[in-house]
C-alpha cells in the first residue's frame, strides 16, 4: 500500500476547487450591509472577515473542470491562481483565518446592532 506524505491532495475530495472567493469593499456605512444581505441571501455563499480585516464573499460551486475522480481535466493549463495554491497554506490542512462568517441575514443583523452599540463600525 502506498502510503502519501502529510500533506497530499491525492486524500483530498478537492475542497479548493469547490467554490471561489471574491474580495469585497469594506463595509463603511449601514447602507454597505444591504448588498452584504443580498448576497447571503443566495443559496451556497457566505461572507467572511479575514484576520487582517478584508471582507470576501465565497461562493460554493465547483469548477466545470473537476472531473468525478477530483483532479483537474485541465492540470497542465489550469489558472495561474490554482498553480498558485499549494498544500502548505490550503484549507485541507490550515485553520480557516476568518474572524467573522455570515451566513444569513440575521448574522447581519446582529453584527450591525454590535457595531451599533459600540458607536462605530469595526470588526469584532
Ligand atoms: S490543495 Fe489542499 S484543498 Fe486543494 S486539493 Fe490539495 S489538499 Fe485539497
Ligand atoms: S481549474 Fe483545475 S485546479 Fe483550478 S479550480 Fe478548476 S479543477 Fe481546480
Amino acid at each position: 500500500m502506498k502510503i502519501f506524505n502529510k500533506r497530499t491532495c491525492k486524500v483530498c475530495d478537492a475542497i479548493c476547487c469547490r467554490y471561489i472567493t471574491i474580495p469585497l469593499k469594506t463595509p463603511e456605512i449601514i447602507e454597505d450591509f444591504e448588498n452584504i444581505k443580498w448576497y447571503i441571501s443566495h443559496e451556497n455563499t457566505e461572507v467572511n472577515i479575514e484576520e487582517d480585516g478584508a471582507w470576501y464573499i465565497k461562493l460554493k460551486t465547483p469548477c466545470e473542470h473537476l472531473s468525478k475522480n477530483n483532479l483537474c481535466s485541465i492540470y497542465k493549463n489550469r489558472p495561474e491562481i490554482c498553480k498558485e495554491h499549494t498544500t502548505k497554506s490550503c484549507e485541507k490542512y490550515n485553520e480557516e483565518n476568518f474572524i467573522l462568517t455570515f451566513k444569513s441575514v440575521e448574522e447581519v443583523n446582529k453584527y450591525i446592532e454590535t457595531i451599533l452599540k459600540k458607536g462605530r463600525h469595526q470588526t469584532i
